[in-house]
């Protein structure tokens, strides 16, 4: 690939680079903008992060290039790391040192010296990412480019710049970005590199569960996710960080009868979702949303394969999972387990009589998140049938509509029985227990299988009937 000095130039213009070429140039130090922000200049990929590289301080030029910027500039300095970041306006910038690192087995931390920009290329993940733009005026726009990054962006290939067992063994991370890139960017892994990671994979254990679900969740947000999924199950990776998800894979026949891939089935289902959102747990939900079909499956005479509970199994297997991951245990469990408890609803609802009171408790137990329930529900439609598929997406259709109506008559989403349980602790003289909840709970059914309207006149009515029939009033 050629690229042309003047596209480089033309993309490097603003205050922000202005003020970096001014500052190197006062500071006496070659500077390169470098990594990400080069490769995606190239691909023409938005990118909003600039990385740059002197040879010399990167906190001294950070600390000039604020001081240029002036009031509208933040600086935050991280000792440990001998790096700065400059936040202005919309703009982060990464300031570093060029360096040289050396790893020794034993240690996961590398031995970090000050180096030269070869060194500090010779470090990075992949080719792709070893590339370098000068900035400084006499040099401006020039692409340094060791590796031939610029012919595996043609080609699309990702690959190590050094041997890729030592790249990987070094930072096992490198492994799960190297699909994580392959997925955003649809690039192939070279095939030196893709054995290397087979080779390596069980290193990934030494990398904290925080760092790996950065990676994977860039891999859920992808345009196409299940490209991830499956580099990560080729690999032998993903047996490692998430075998609930292999223990889906392959197909078993008793007596002439398969069932379908629950691997594959799950990363299309994912897919489809993701050409409708961007809602990160929405498409966690949907990559677990069969995860109970491996522990639930049986095979019956009559039936054939069956997956009887697996919503609920499913369910039950979530917080142990993100557990494991360090995956946020608050609200967005809870929203994730509520969506695979409740992924066969609509499918069943939309398979039979869609009655009214069918609609309500649906709406009354997905509550605010009935609209995405619905639409993980319909990219769970993967039928090769196309028949199938029309039958099932005007049911679904269907359902969508009698929930707008059922919502803005009775409004059951979210709704709290009209009468509490301490108002019905007063009207009947009863002490707080059983009987009380009995109550409270029958009305809330009464409600949703739409004897009396959600209203309190009608609700008070309907439980001094209850009552007297109980013999309590
Ligand atoms: P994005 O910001 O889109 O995630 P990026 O390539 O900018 O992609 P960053 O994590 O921001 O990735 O890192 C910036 C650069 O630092 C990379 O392009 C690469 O050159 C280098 N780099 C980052 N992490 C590693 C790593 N674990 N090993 C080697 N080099 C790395
Ligand atoms: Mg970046």
């Amino acid at each position: 690939m050629e690229i042309e000095k003047s596209y480089i130039i033309s993309k490097l213009s603003g205050p922000v680079f202005d003020v970096l070429t001014e500052s190197a140039d006062a500071l006496q130090l070659e500077t390169y903008i470098i990594g990400g922000f080069v490769r995606d200049l190239i691909i023409r990929r938005p990118s909003k992060d600039i990385d740059v590289v002197c040879v010399g301080s990167g906190i001294e030029l950070a600390q000039e290039v604020v001081n240029r910027l002036g009031k509208k500039a933040n600086f935050a300095f991280f000792k440990n790391y001998r790096t700065a970041q400059v936040k202005y306006q919309e703009t982060e910038i990464e300031f570093v040192g060029a360096r040289k690192e050396s790893y020794s087995h034993d240690s996961r931390n590398p031995v970090v010296e000050n180096g030269s920009l070869q060194d500090d290329l010779n470090r990075r993940d992949f080719t792709i990412n070893a590339m370098a733009i000068c900035i400084n005026k006499d040099r401006f726009g020039e692409l340094i480019d060791p590796f031939d990054g610029l012919l595996d962006l043609d080609e699309c290939l990702i690959k190590t710049p050094l041997d890729p067992d030592i790249t990987f063994s070094d930072d096992p991370l490198r492994m799960l970005r190297a699909i994580r890139f392959a997925t955003q960017l649809g690039f192939f892994i070279e095939y030196d590199t893709f054995e290397a990671i087979e080779r390596n994979k069980d290193r990934i254990t030494i990398i904290s569960k925080e760092r790996i679900v950065d990676e994977l969740n860039k891999i859920v947000l992808a345009p196409r996710p299940s490209i991830g999924f499956e580099l990560l199950e080729q690999t032998g990776l993903l047996s490692i960080i998430f075998p609930e998800l292999v223990a889906l894979k392959g197909i078993e026949t008793k007596e002439g009868i398969g069932h379908k891939d629950n691997f594959s089935h799950t990363l299309t289902v994912l897919d489809n979702l993701s050409q409708t959102t961007d809602n990160l747990w929405l498409r966690w939900a949907a990559l677990f949303h069969d995860i109970g079909k491996a522990r639930v499956k049986r095979f019956d005479n009559k039936l054939g394969w069956t997956f009887h509970g697996h919503e609920y199994k499913g369910m039950k297997m979530l917080k142990n999972i993100f557990q494991r991951m360090k995956l946020p245990l608050n609200d967005k469990l809870k929203y994730v387990e509520k969506l695979v408890s409740l992924h066969m609803r609509p499918i069943v609802l939309a398979d039979e009589e869609v009655t009214d009171s069918a609609i309500r408790r649906l709406l009354f137990e997905a509550g605010d998140e009935i609209d995405d329930l619905m639409s993980l529900c319909e990219a769970d439609i993967t039928s090769k049938n196309p028949e199938k598929v029309k039958r099932f997406l005007y049911n679904f259709k269907l359902v969508r509509s009698k929930l707008k109506e059922i919502e803005e008559k009775d409004r059951v989403r979210n709704f709290q029985p009209p009468i509490d349980g301490l108002e019905i602790m007063e009207m009947f003289h009863l002490p707080a227990g059983r009987l009380v909840g009995e109550l409270k709970s029958a009305i809330k059914e009464a409600i949703l299988d739409g004897e009396i309207p959600n209203e309190y006149e009608a609700a008070r009515e309907y439980l001094l009937k209850l009552a007297a029939e109980k013999g309590i009033a």
